[in-house]
C-alpha cells in the first residue's frame, strides 16, 4: 500500500517529485508559498493544504523541496512552533551546504521529528526516469522505511549516518562539474578570439573531454593506496607544458584566472619530489 506523503514546496524539482509520487499511486498532500501551483496536481488528486503546518499533520512523512536551508527555517518555524513535526518524518532535499543538513538535522530531532537529507543528481525532467539518483543521508531506519517511495524519483543512494554526507557527495560532483564547465568556457573563448567558429570546435571538445574522463575516474584508486605512479602523463611534463597554454590565452588577450590556481599546485608537487607521479598527486596535496 503506498505511503501518504506531503510535499512542501512545488517548484520544478517539488512539482516532479509530487507527481511522481501521486503517478506512483501514493495519496498525497501538497502546500506552496504560490497556492495556483497546486491547481493541477490537485485536479490529478492531490490534497491541498493551506498552511505548511496543516500539511505536516496530514501525513506521517513529508517531503521538503524548497529554494534554500533558509526558506527551509523561514516555512517549518511556524510548524515546529505548533508541535506538528512532533513523530514525522522529514526527508529534505533542498538544496544546502553540509554543516546546513546537520543543523537541520539536529534542529528537526529537537523537534521530535525523524530526519533524512538528500542530494538531487538529476534535473526535474530526469525524475522517474532511470537517469535520475539521489543521495541520502541521515536517520537509516527512515530510509529503509521510505525505500519503495525514495525509489520512484530515482535510484536512492544511502551514503551514511551523518546527516552532511548527502551534500557533501552532491558538493563534490558539482565541483567536477564545474571544473569541466570553466574549462570549456575558457577552451571556447579561446577558439573565439581568435576570430574561429565553434560549432564543430565544441563537437571535438566534447569528444575529447570523454576520453579524458578516464583519467580522474583512474584517480580514486591511486589516493586510496596512497601510490601515484604513472604510465599516462607525469606532473613533470604537465609542469613543463602548462606555461605554454597560459601564455596562448594571454596572447589571445583572455583573462586567465579560471586557469591560474593549476601552475602554483603543479610547482609545490615538483618542490616536494613528486615529478614522476601522476596527477592524482594533485589531490592528495590539497588535502595535505
Ligand atoms: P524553484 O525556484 O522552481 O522553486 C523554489 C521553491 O521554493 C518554490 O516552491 C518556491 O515557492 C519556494 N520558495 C522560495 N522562497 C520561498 C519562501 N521565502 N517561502 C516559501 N517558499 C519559498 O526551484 P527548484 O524546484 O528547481 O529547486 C528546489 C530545490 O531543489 C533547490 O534547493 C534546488 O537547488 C534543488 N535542486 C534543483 C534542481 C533542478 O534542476 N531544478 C536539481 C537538483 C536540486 P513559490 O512557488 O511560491 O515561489
Amino acid at each position: 500500500e503506498p505511503t501518504p506523503v506531503t510535499f512542501l514546496g512545488l517548484g520544478n524539482m517539488g512539482h516532479a517529485l509530487a507527481s511522481t509520487a501521486l503517478a506512483a499511486g501514493h495519496p498525497i498532500t501538497v502546500w506552496n508559498r504560490t497556492p495556483s501551483r497546486t491547481t493541477g496536481l490537485a485536479e490529478q488528486g492531490a490534497t491541498p493544504a493551506p498552511t505548511p503546518a496543516e500539511a505536516v499533520a496530514a501525513t506521517d512523512l513529508t517531503l521538503v523541496c524548497l529554494l534554500t536551508d533558509e526558506t527551509v527555517a523561514e516555512v517549518l518555524a511556524p510548524v515546529a512552533e505548533s508541535g506538528a513535526l512532533k513523530g514525522k518524518t522529514l526527508v529534505n532535499v533542498t538544496n544546502s551546504t553540509p554543516e546546513q543538513a546537520r543543523q537541520r538535522a539536529s534542529w528537526a530531532q529537537a523537534q521530535g521529528a525523524t530526519y533524512l537529507d538528500g542530494g538531487i543528481m538529476a534535473i526535474p525532467q530526469l525524475i522517474g526516469t532511470p537517469h535520475s539518483y539521489i543521495y541520502y543521508s541521515g536517520d537509516e531506519q527512515a530510509f529503509t522505511t521510505h525505500r519503495p517511495l525514495l525509489a520512484r524519483f530515482g535510484d536512492p543512494r544511502y551514503v551514511g549516518t551523518d546527516p552532511g554526507l548527502a551534500s557533501l557527495y552532491d558538493m563534490a560532483l558539482l565541483t567536477g562539474m564545474y571544473g569541466l564547465f570553466t574549462g570549456a568556457a575558457q577552451a571556447l573563448a579561446l577558439i573565439r578570439s581568435a576570430g574561429l567558429p565553434t560549432t564543430d570546435f565544441a563537437e571535438q571538445l566534447q569528444q575529447f573531454l570523454i576520453g579524458m574522463t578516464a583519467a580522474p575516474a583512474a584517480w580514486g584508486k591511486s589516493l586510496d593506496a596512497d601510490t601515484h605512479a604513472t604510465a599516462v602523463s607525469t606532473i613533470a611534463v604537465n609542469h613543463a607544458a602548462l606555461p605554454n597554454l597560459l601564455a596562448t590565452h594571454r596572447d589571445q588577450g583572455l583573462p586567465v584566472d579560471l586557469l591560474t590556481g593549476l601552475q602554483p599546485l603543479l610547482d609545490r608537487a615538483i618542490a616536494e619530489g613528486h615529478a614522476t607521479d601522476g596527477l592524482s598527486r594533485l589531490a592528495e596535496l590539497l588535502t595535505r
